[in-house]
């Protein structure tokens, strides 16, 4: 190690949604950070995102364990936004136009049933619609559905929007990003009582906190041997492929269509989101394929045909960040001034309000609060790590 570029308070390692979202809140309070990323600020699932940002979701029952963290995101959010929005000064592309799940079947109308069971007993508004009230509300979906269920206090936001205005509100609030610098590995240094964080032989910061942010690729972030056993923080993370379709044309829909097996979402400005397929058996793969493509398309333009009119924009991928119980990590990363935000897997872009509001709590109180007390490191300490096991 040679060369020291900066010198902080603290560190986060990895630019997407949520180390922003964390860069921006500690700057938000005074705090001084650099934001290290090894692309460029938003490049990875962070921008390949739906956006969906609702709390009703299914499987049912495999929520549970984040419903309060993703209901307390949710309640933030329009906050969140403003705040960025403000900071930035540029439009981050929310939407609060609700959700409508259609049943296209007697199964889906029983699931449905059930969906809306479990909001009503967390206290949440939904309503149970028919067929011809569907129809009435989204006249261009198919004509033989069974019910629906709407749910107005769902939103949505356009990654690619809220993205580059995060970072934005992050650099307008005194955050430094440093782009194309990958962090191979961290080291306390005692006689300084400093974390160094480097780039090969090269130190890129020093600094009293880490913040490790880095997506699926947290634990390739090495201790000084640079071994890949040996992670800075280890966690467990690993890649679960998502591949996502973008369409653009005139307005179809005027909220987010959802089902058991696809989700549609409008954007204000004609583009048209297919989502998305979740392949944990692919590992770090990245190649987008046709039999992907070709079932998106197949079950979204069985819900609207229109679509088949709809000119295909965009085929791409990204890694959501996982562990085998499909709960974030965030807090403590078990040495005094190491932490780490990830795992966030399919909800990382409504979960990084919450995240950014309680990480920030974390550092500044020096105990975890109850609300992100379910999503330790510790957790996972006792099983073994293994994806394909919990797909
Ligand atoms: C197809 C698809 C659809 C999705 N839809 C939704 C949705 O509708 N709603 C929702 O809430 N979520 C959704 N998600 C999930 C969401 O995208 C993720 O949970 C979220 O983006 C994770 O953010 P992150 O910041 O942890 O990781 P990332 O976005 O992966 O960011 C990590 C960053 O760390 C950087 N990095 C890695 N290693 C290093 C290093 N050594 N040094 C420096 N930098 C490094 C990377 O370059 C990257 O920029 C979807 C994901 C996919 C793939």
């Amino acid at each position: 190690m040679n060369h020291t570029t900066s010198a902080t308070d603290v560190a986060v390692v990895g630019a997407g949604v949520i180390g922003l979202s964390i860069a921006f809140e500690l700057a938000r309070r005074g705090r001084e950070v650099v934001v290290i990323e090894r692309d460029r600020p938003g490049q990875h699932a962070s921008t390949v995102a739906a956006g969906l940002l609702g709390t009703a979701a299914l499987p049912l029952g495999e929520q549970d364990d984040i419903y309060p963290l993703k209901l307390d995101s949710l309640r933030r959010y329009a906050d969140f936004v403003a705040s960025v929005e403000s900071a930035s000064g540029m439009d981050a592309g929310y939407r609060t136009d609700g959700t409508l799940w259609i049943a296209r079947d007697a199964t889906e109308d029983a699931l449905l049933d059930q969906l809306n069971e479990e909001r009503q007993q967390r206290g949440l508004d939904s309503r149970r619609i028919a067929a011809a009230e569907v129809q009435a509300l989204e006249p261009n979906l198919i004509g033989d559905l069974v019910s629906g269920l709407l749910v107005d206090d769902d939103v949505q936001v356009d990654p690619r929007q809220l993205l580059p205005a995060l970072a934005r509100a992050a650099q307008a609030s005194g955050v430094r990003i440093i782009e194309q610098q990958a962090v191979s590995h961290g080291d306390f240094d005692e006689t300084k009582d400093r974390w160094a964080l480097a780039s090969g032989q090269e130190v890129i910061a020093e600094c009293s906190n880490i913040v490790v942010t880095a997506g699926p690729w947290c634990d390739q972030i090495a201790r000084p041997t640079r071994e890949t056993n040996n992670p800075l923080a280890p966690s467990g993370v690993g890649p679960v492929k998502g591949q996502l379709l973008r369409l653009r044309g005139p307005g179809l829909i005027d909220r987010c269509i959802r089902t058991t097996n696809i989700d549609i979402a409008q954007r204000r400005h004609g583009e048209l989101i297919v989502a998305s397929t979740k392949e944990p058996e692919a590992g770090w793969d990245l190649s987008p394929t046709d039999e992907a493509r070709d079932e998106l398309l197949r079950r979204a333009y069985g819900v609207l045909p229109a679509l088949q009119d709809v000119e295909l924009e965009e085929h791409s991928v990204g890694l959501r960040p996982a562990v085998d119980d499909h709960m974030p990590i965030i807090g403590s990363a078990g040495r005094p001034g190491l932490w780490i935000a990830t795992g966030h897997y399919r909800h990382g872009i409504l979960l990084a309000a919450a995240t950014a509001h309680w990480l920030a709590e974390t550092m500044e109180r020096g105990e975890t609060p109850t609300m992100i007390a379910p999503y330790g490191v510790d957790r996972l300490e006792a099983q073994p790590q293994s994806l394909e096991a919990a797909s």
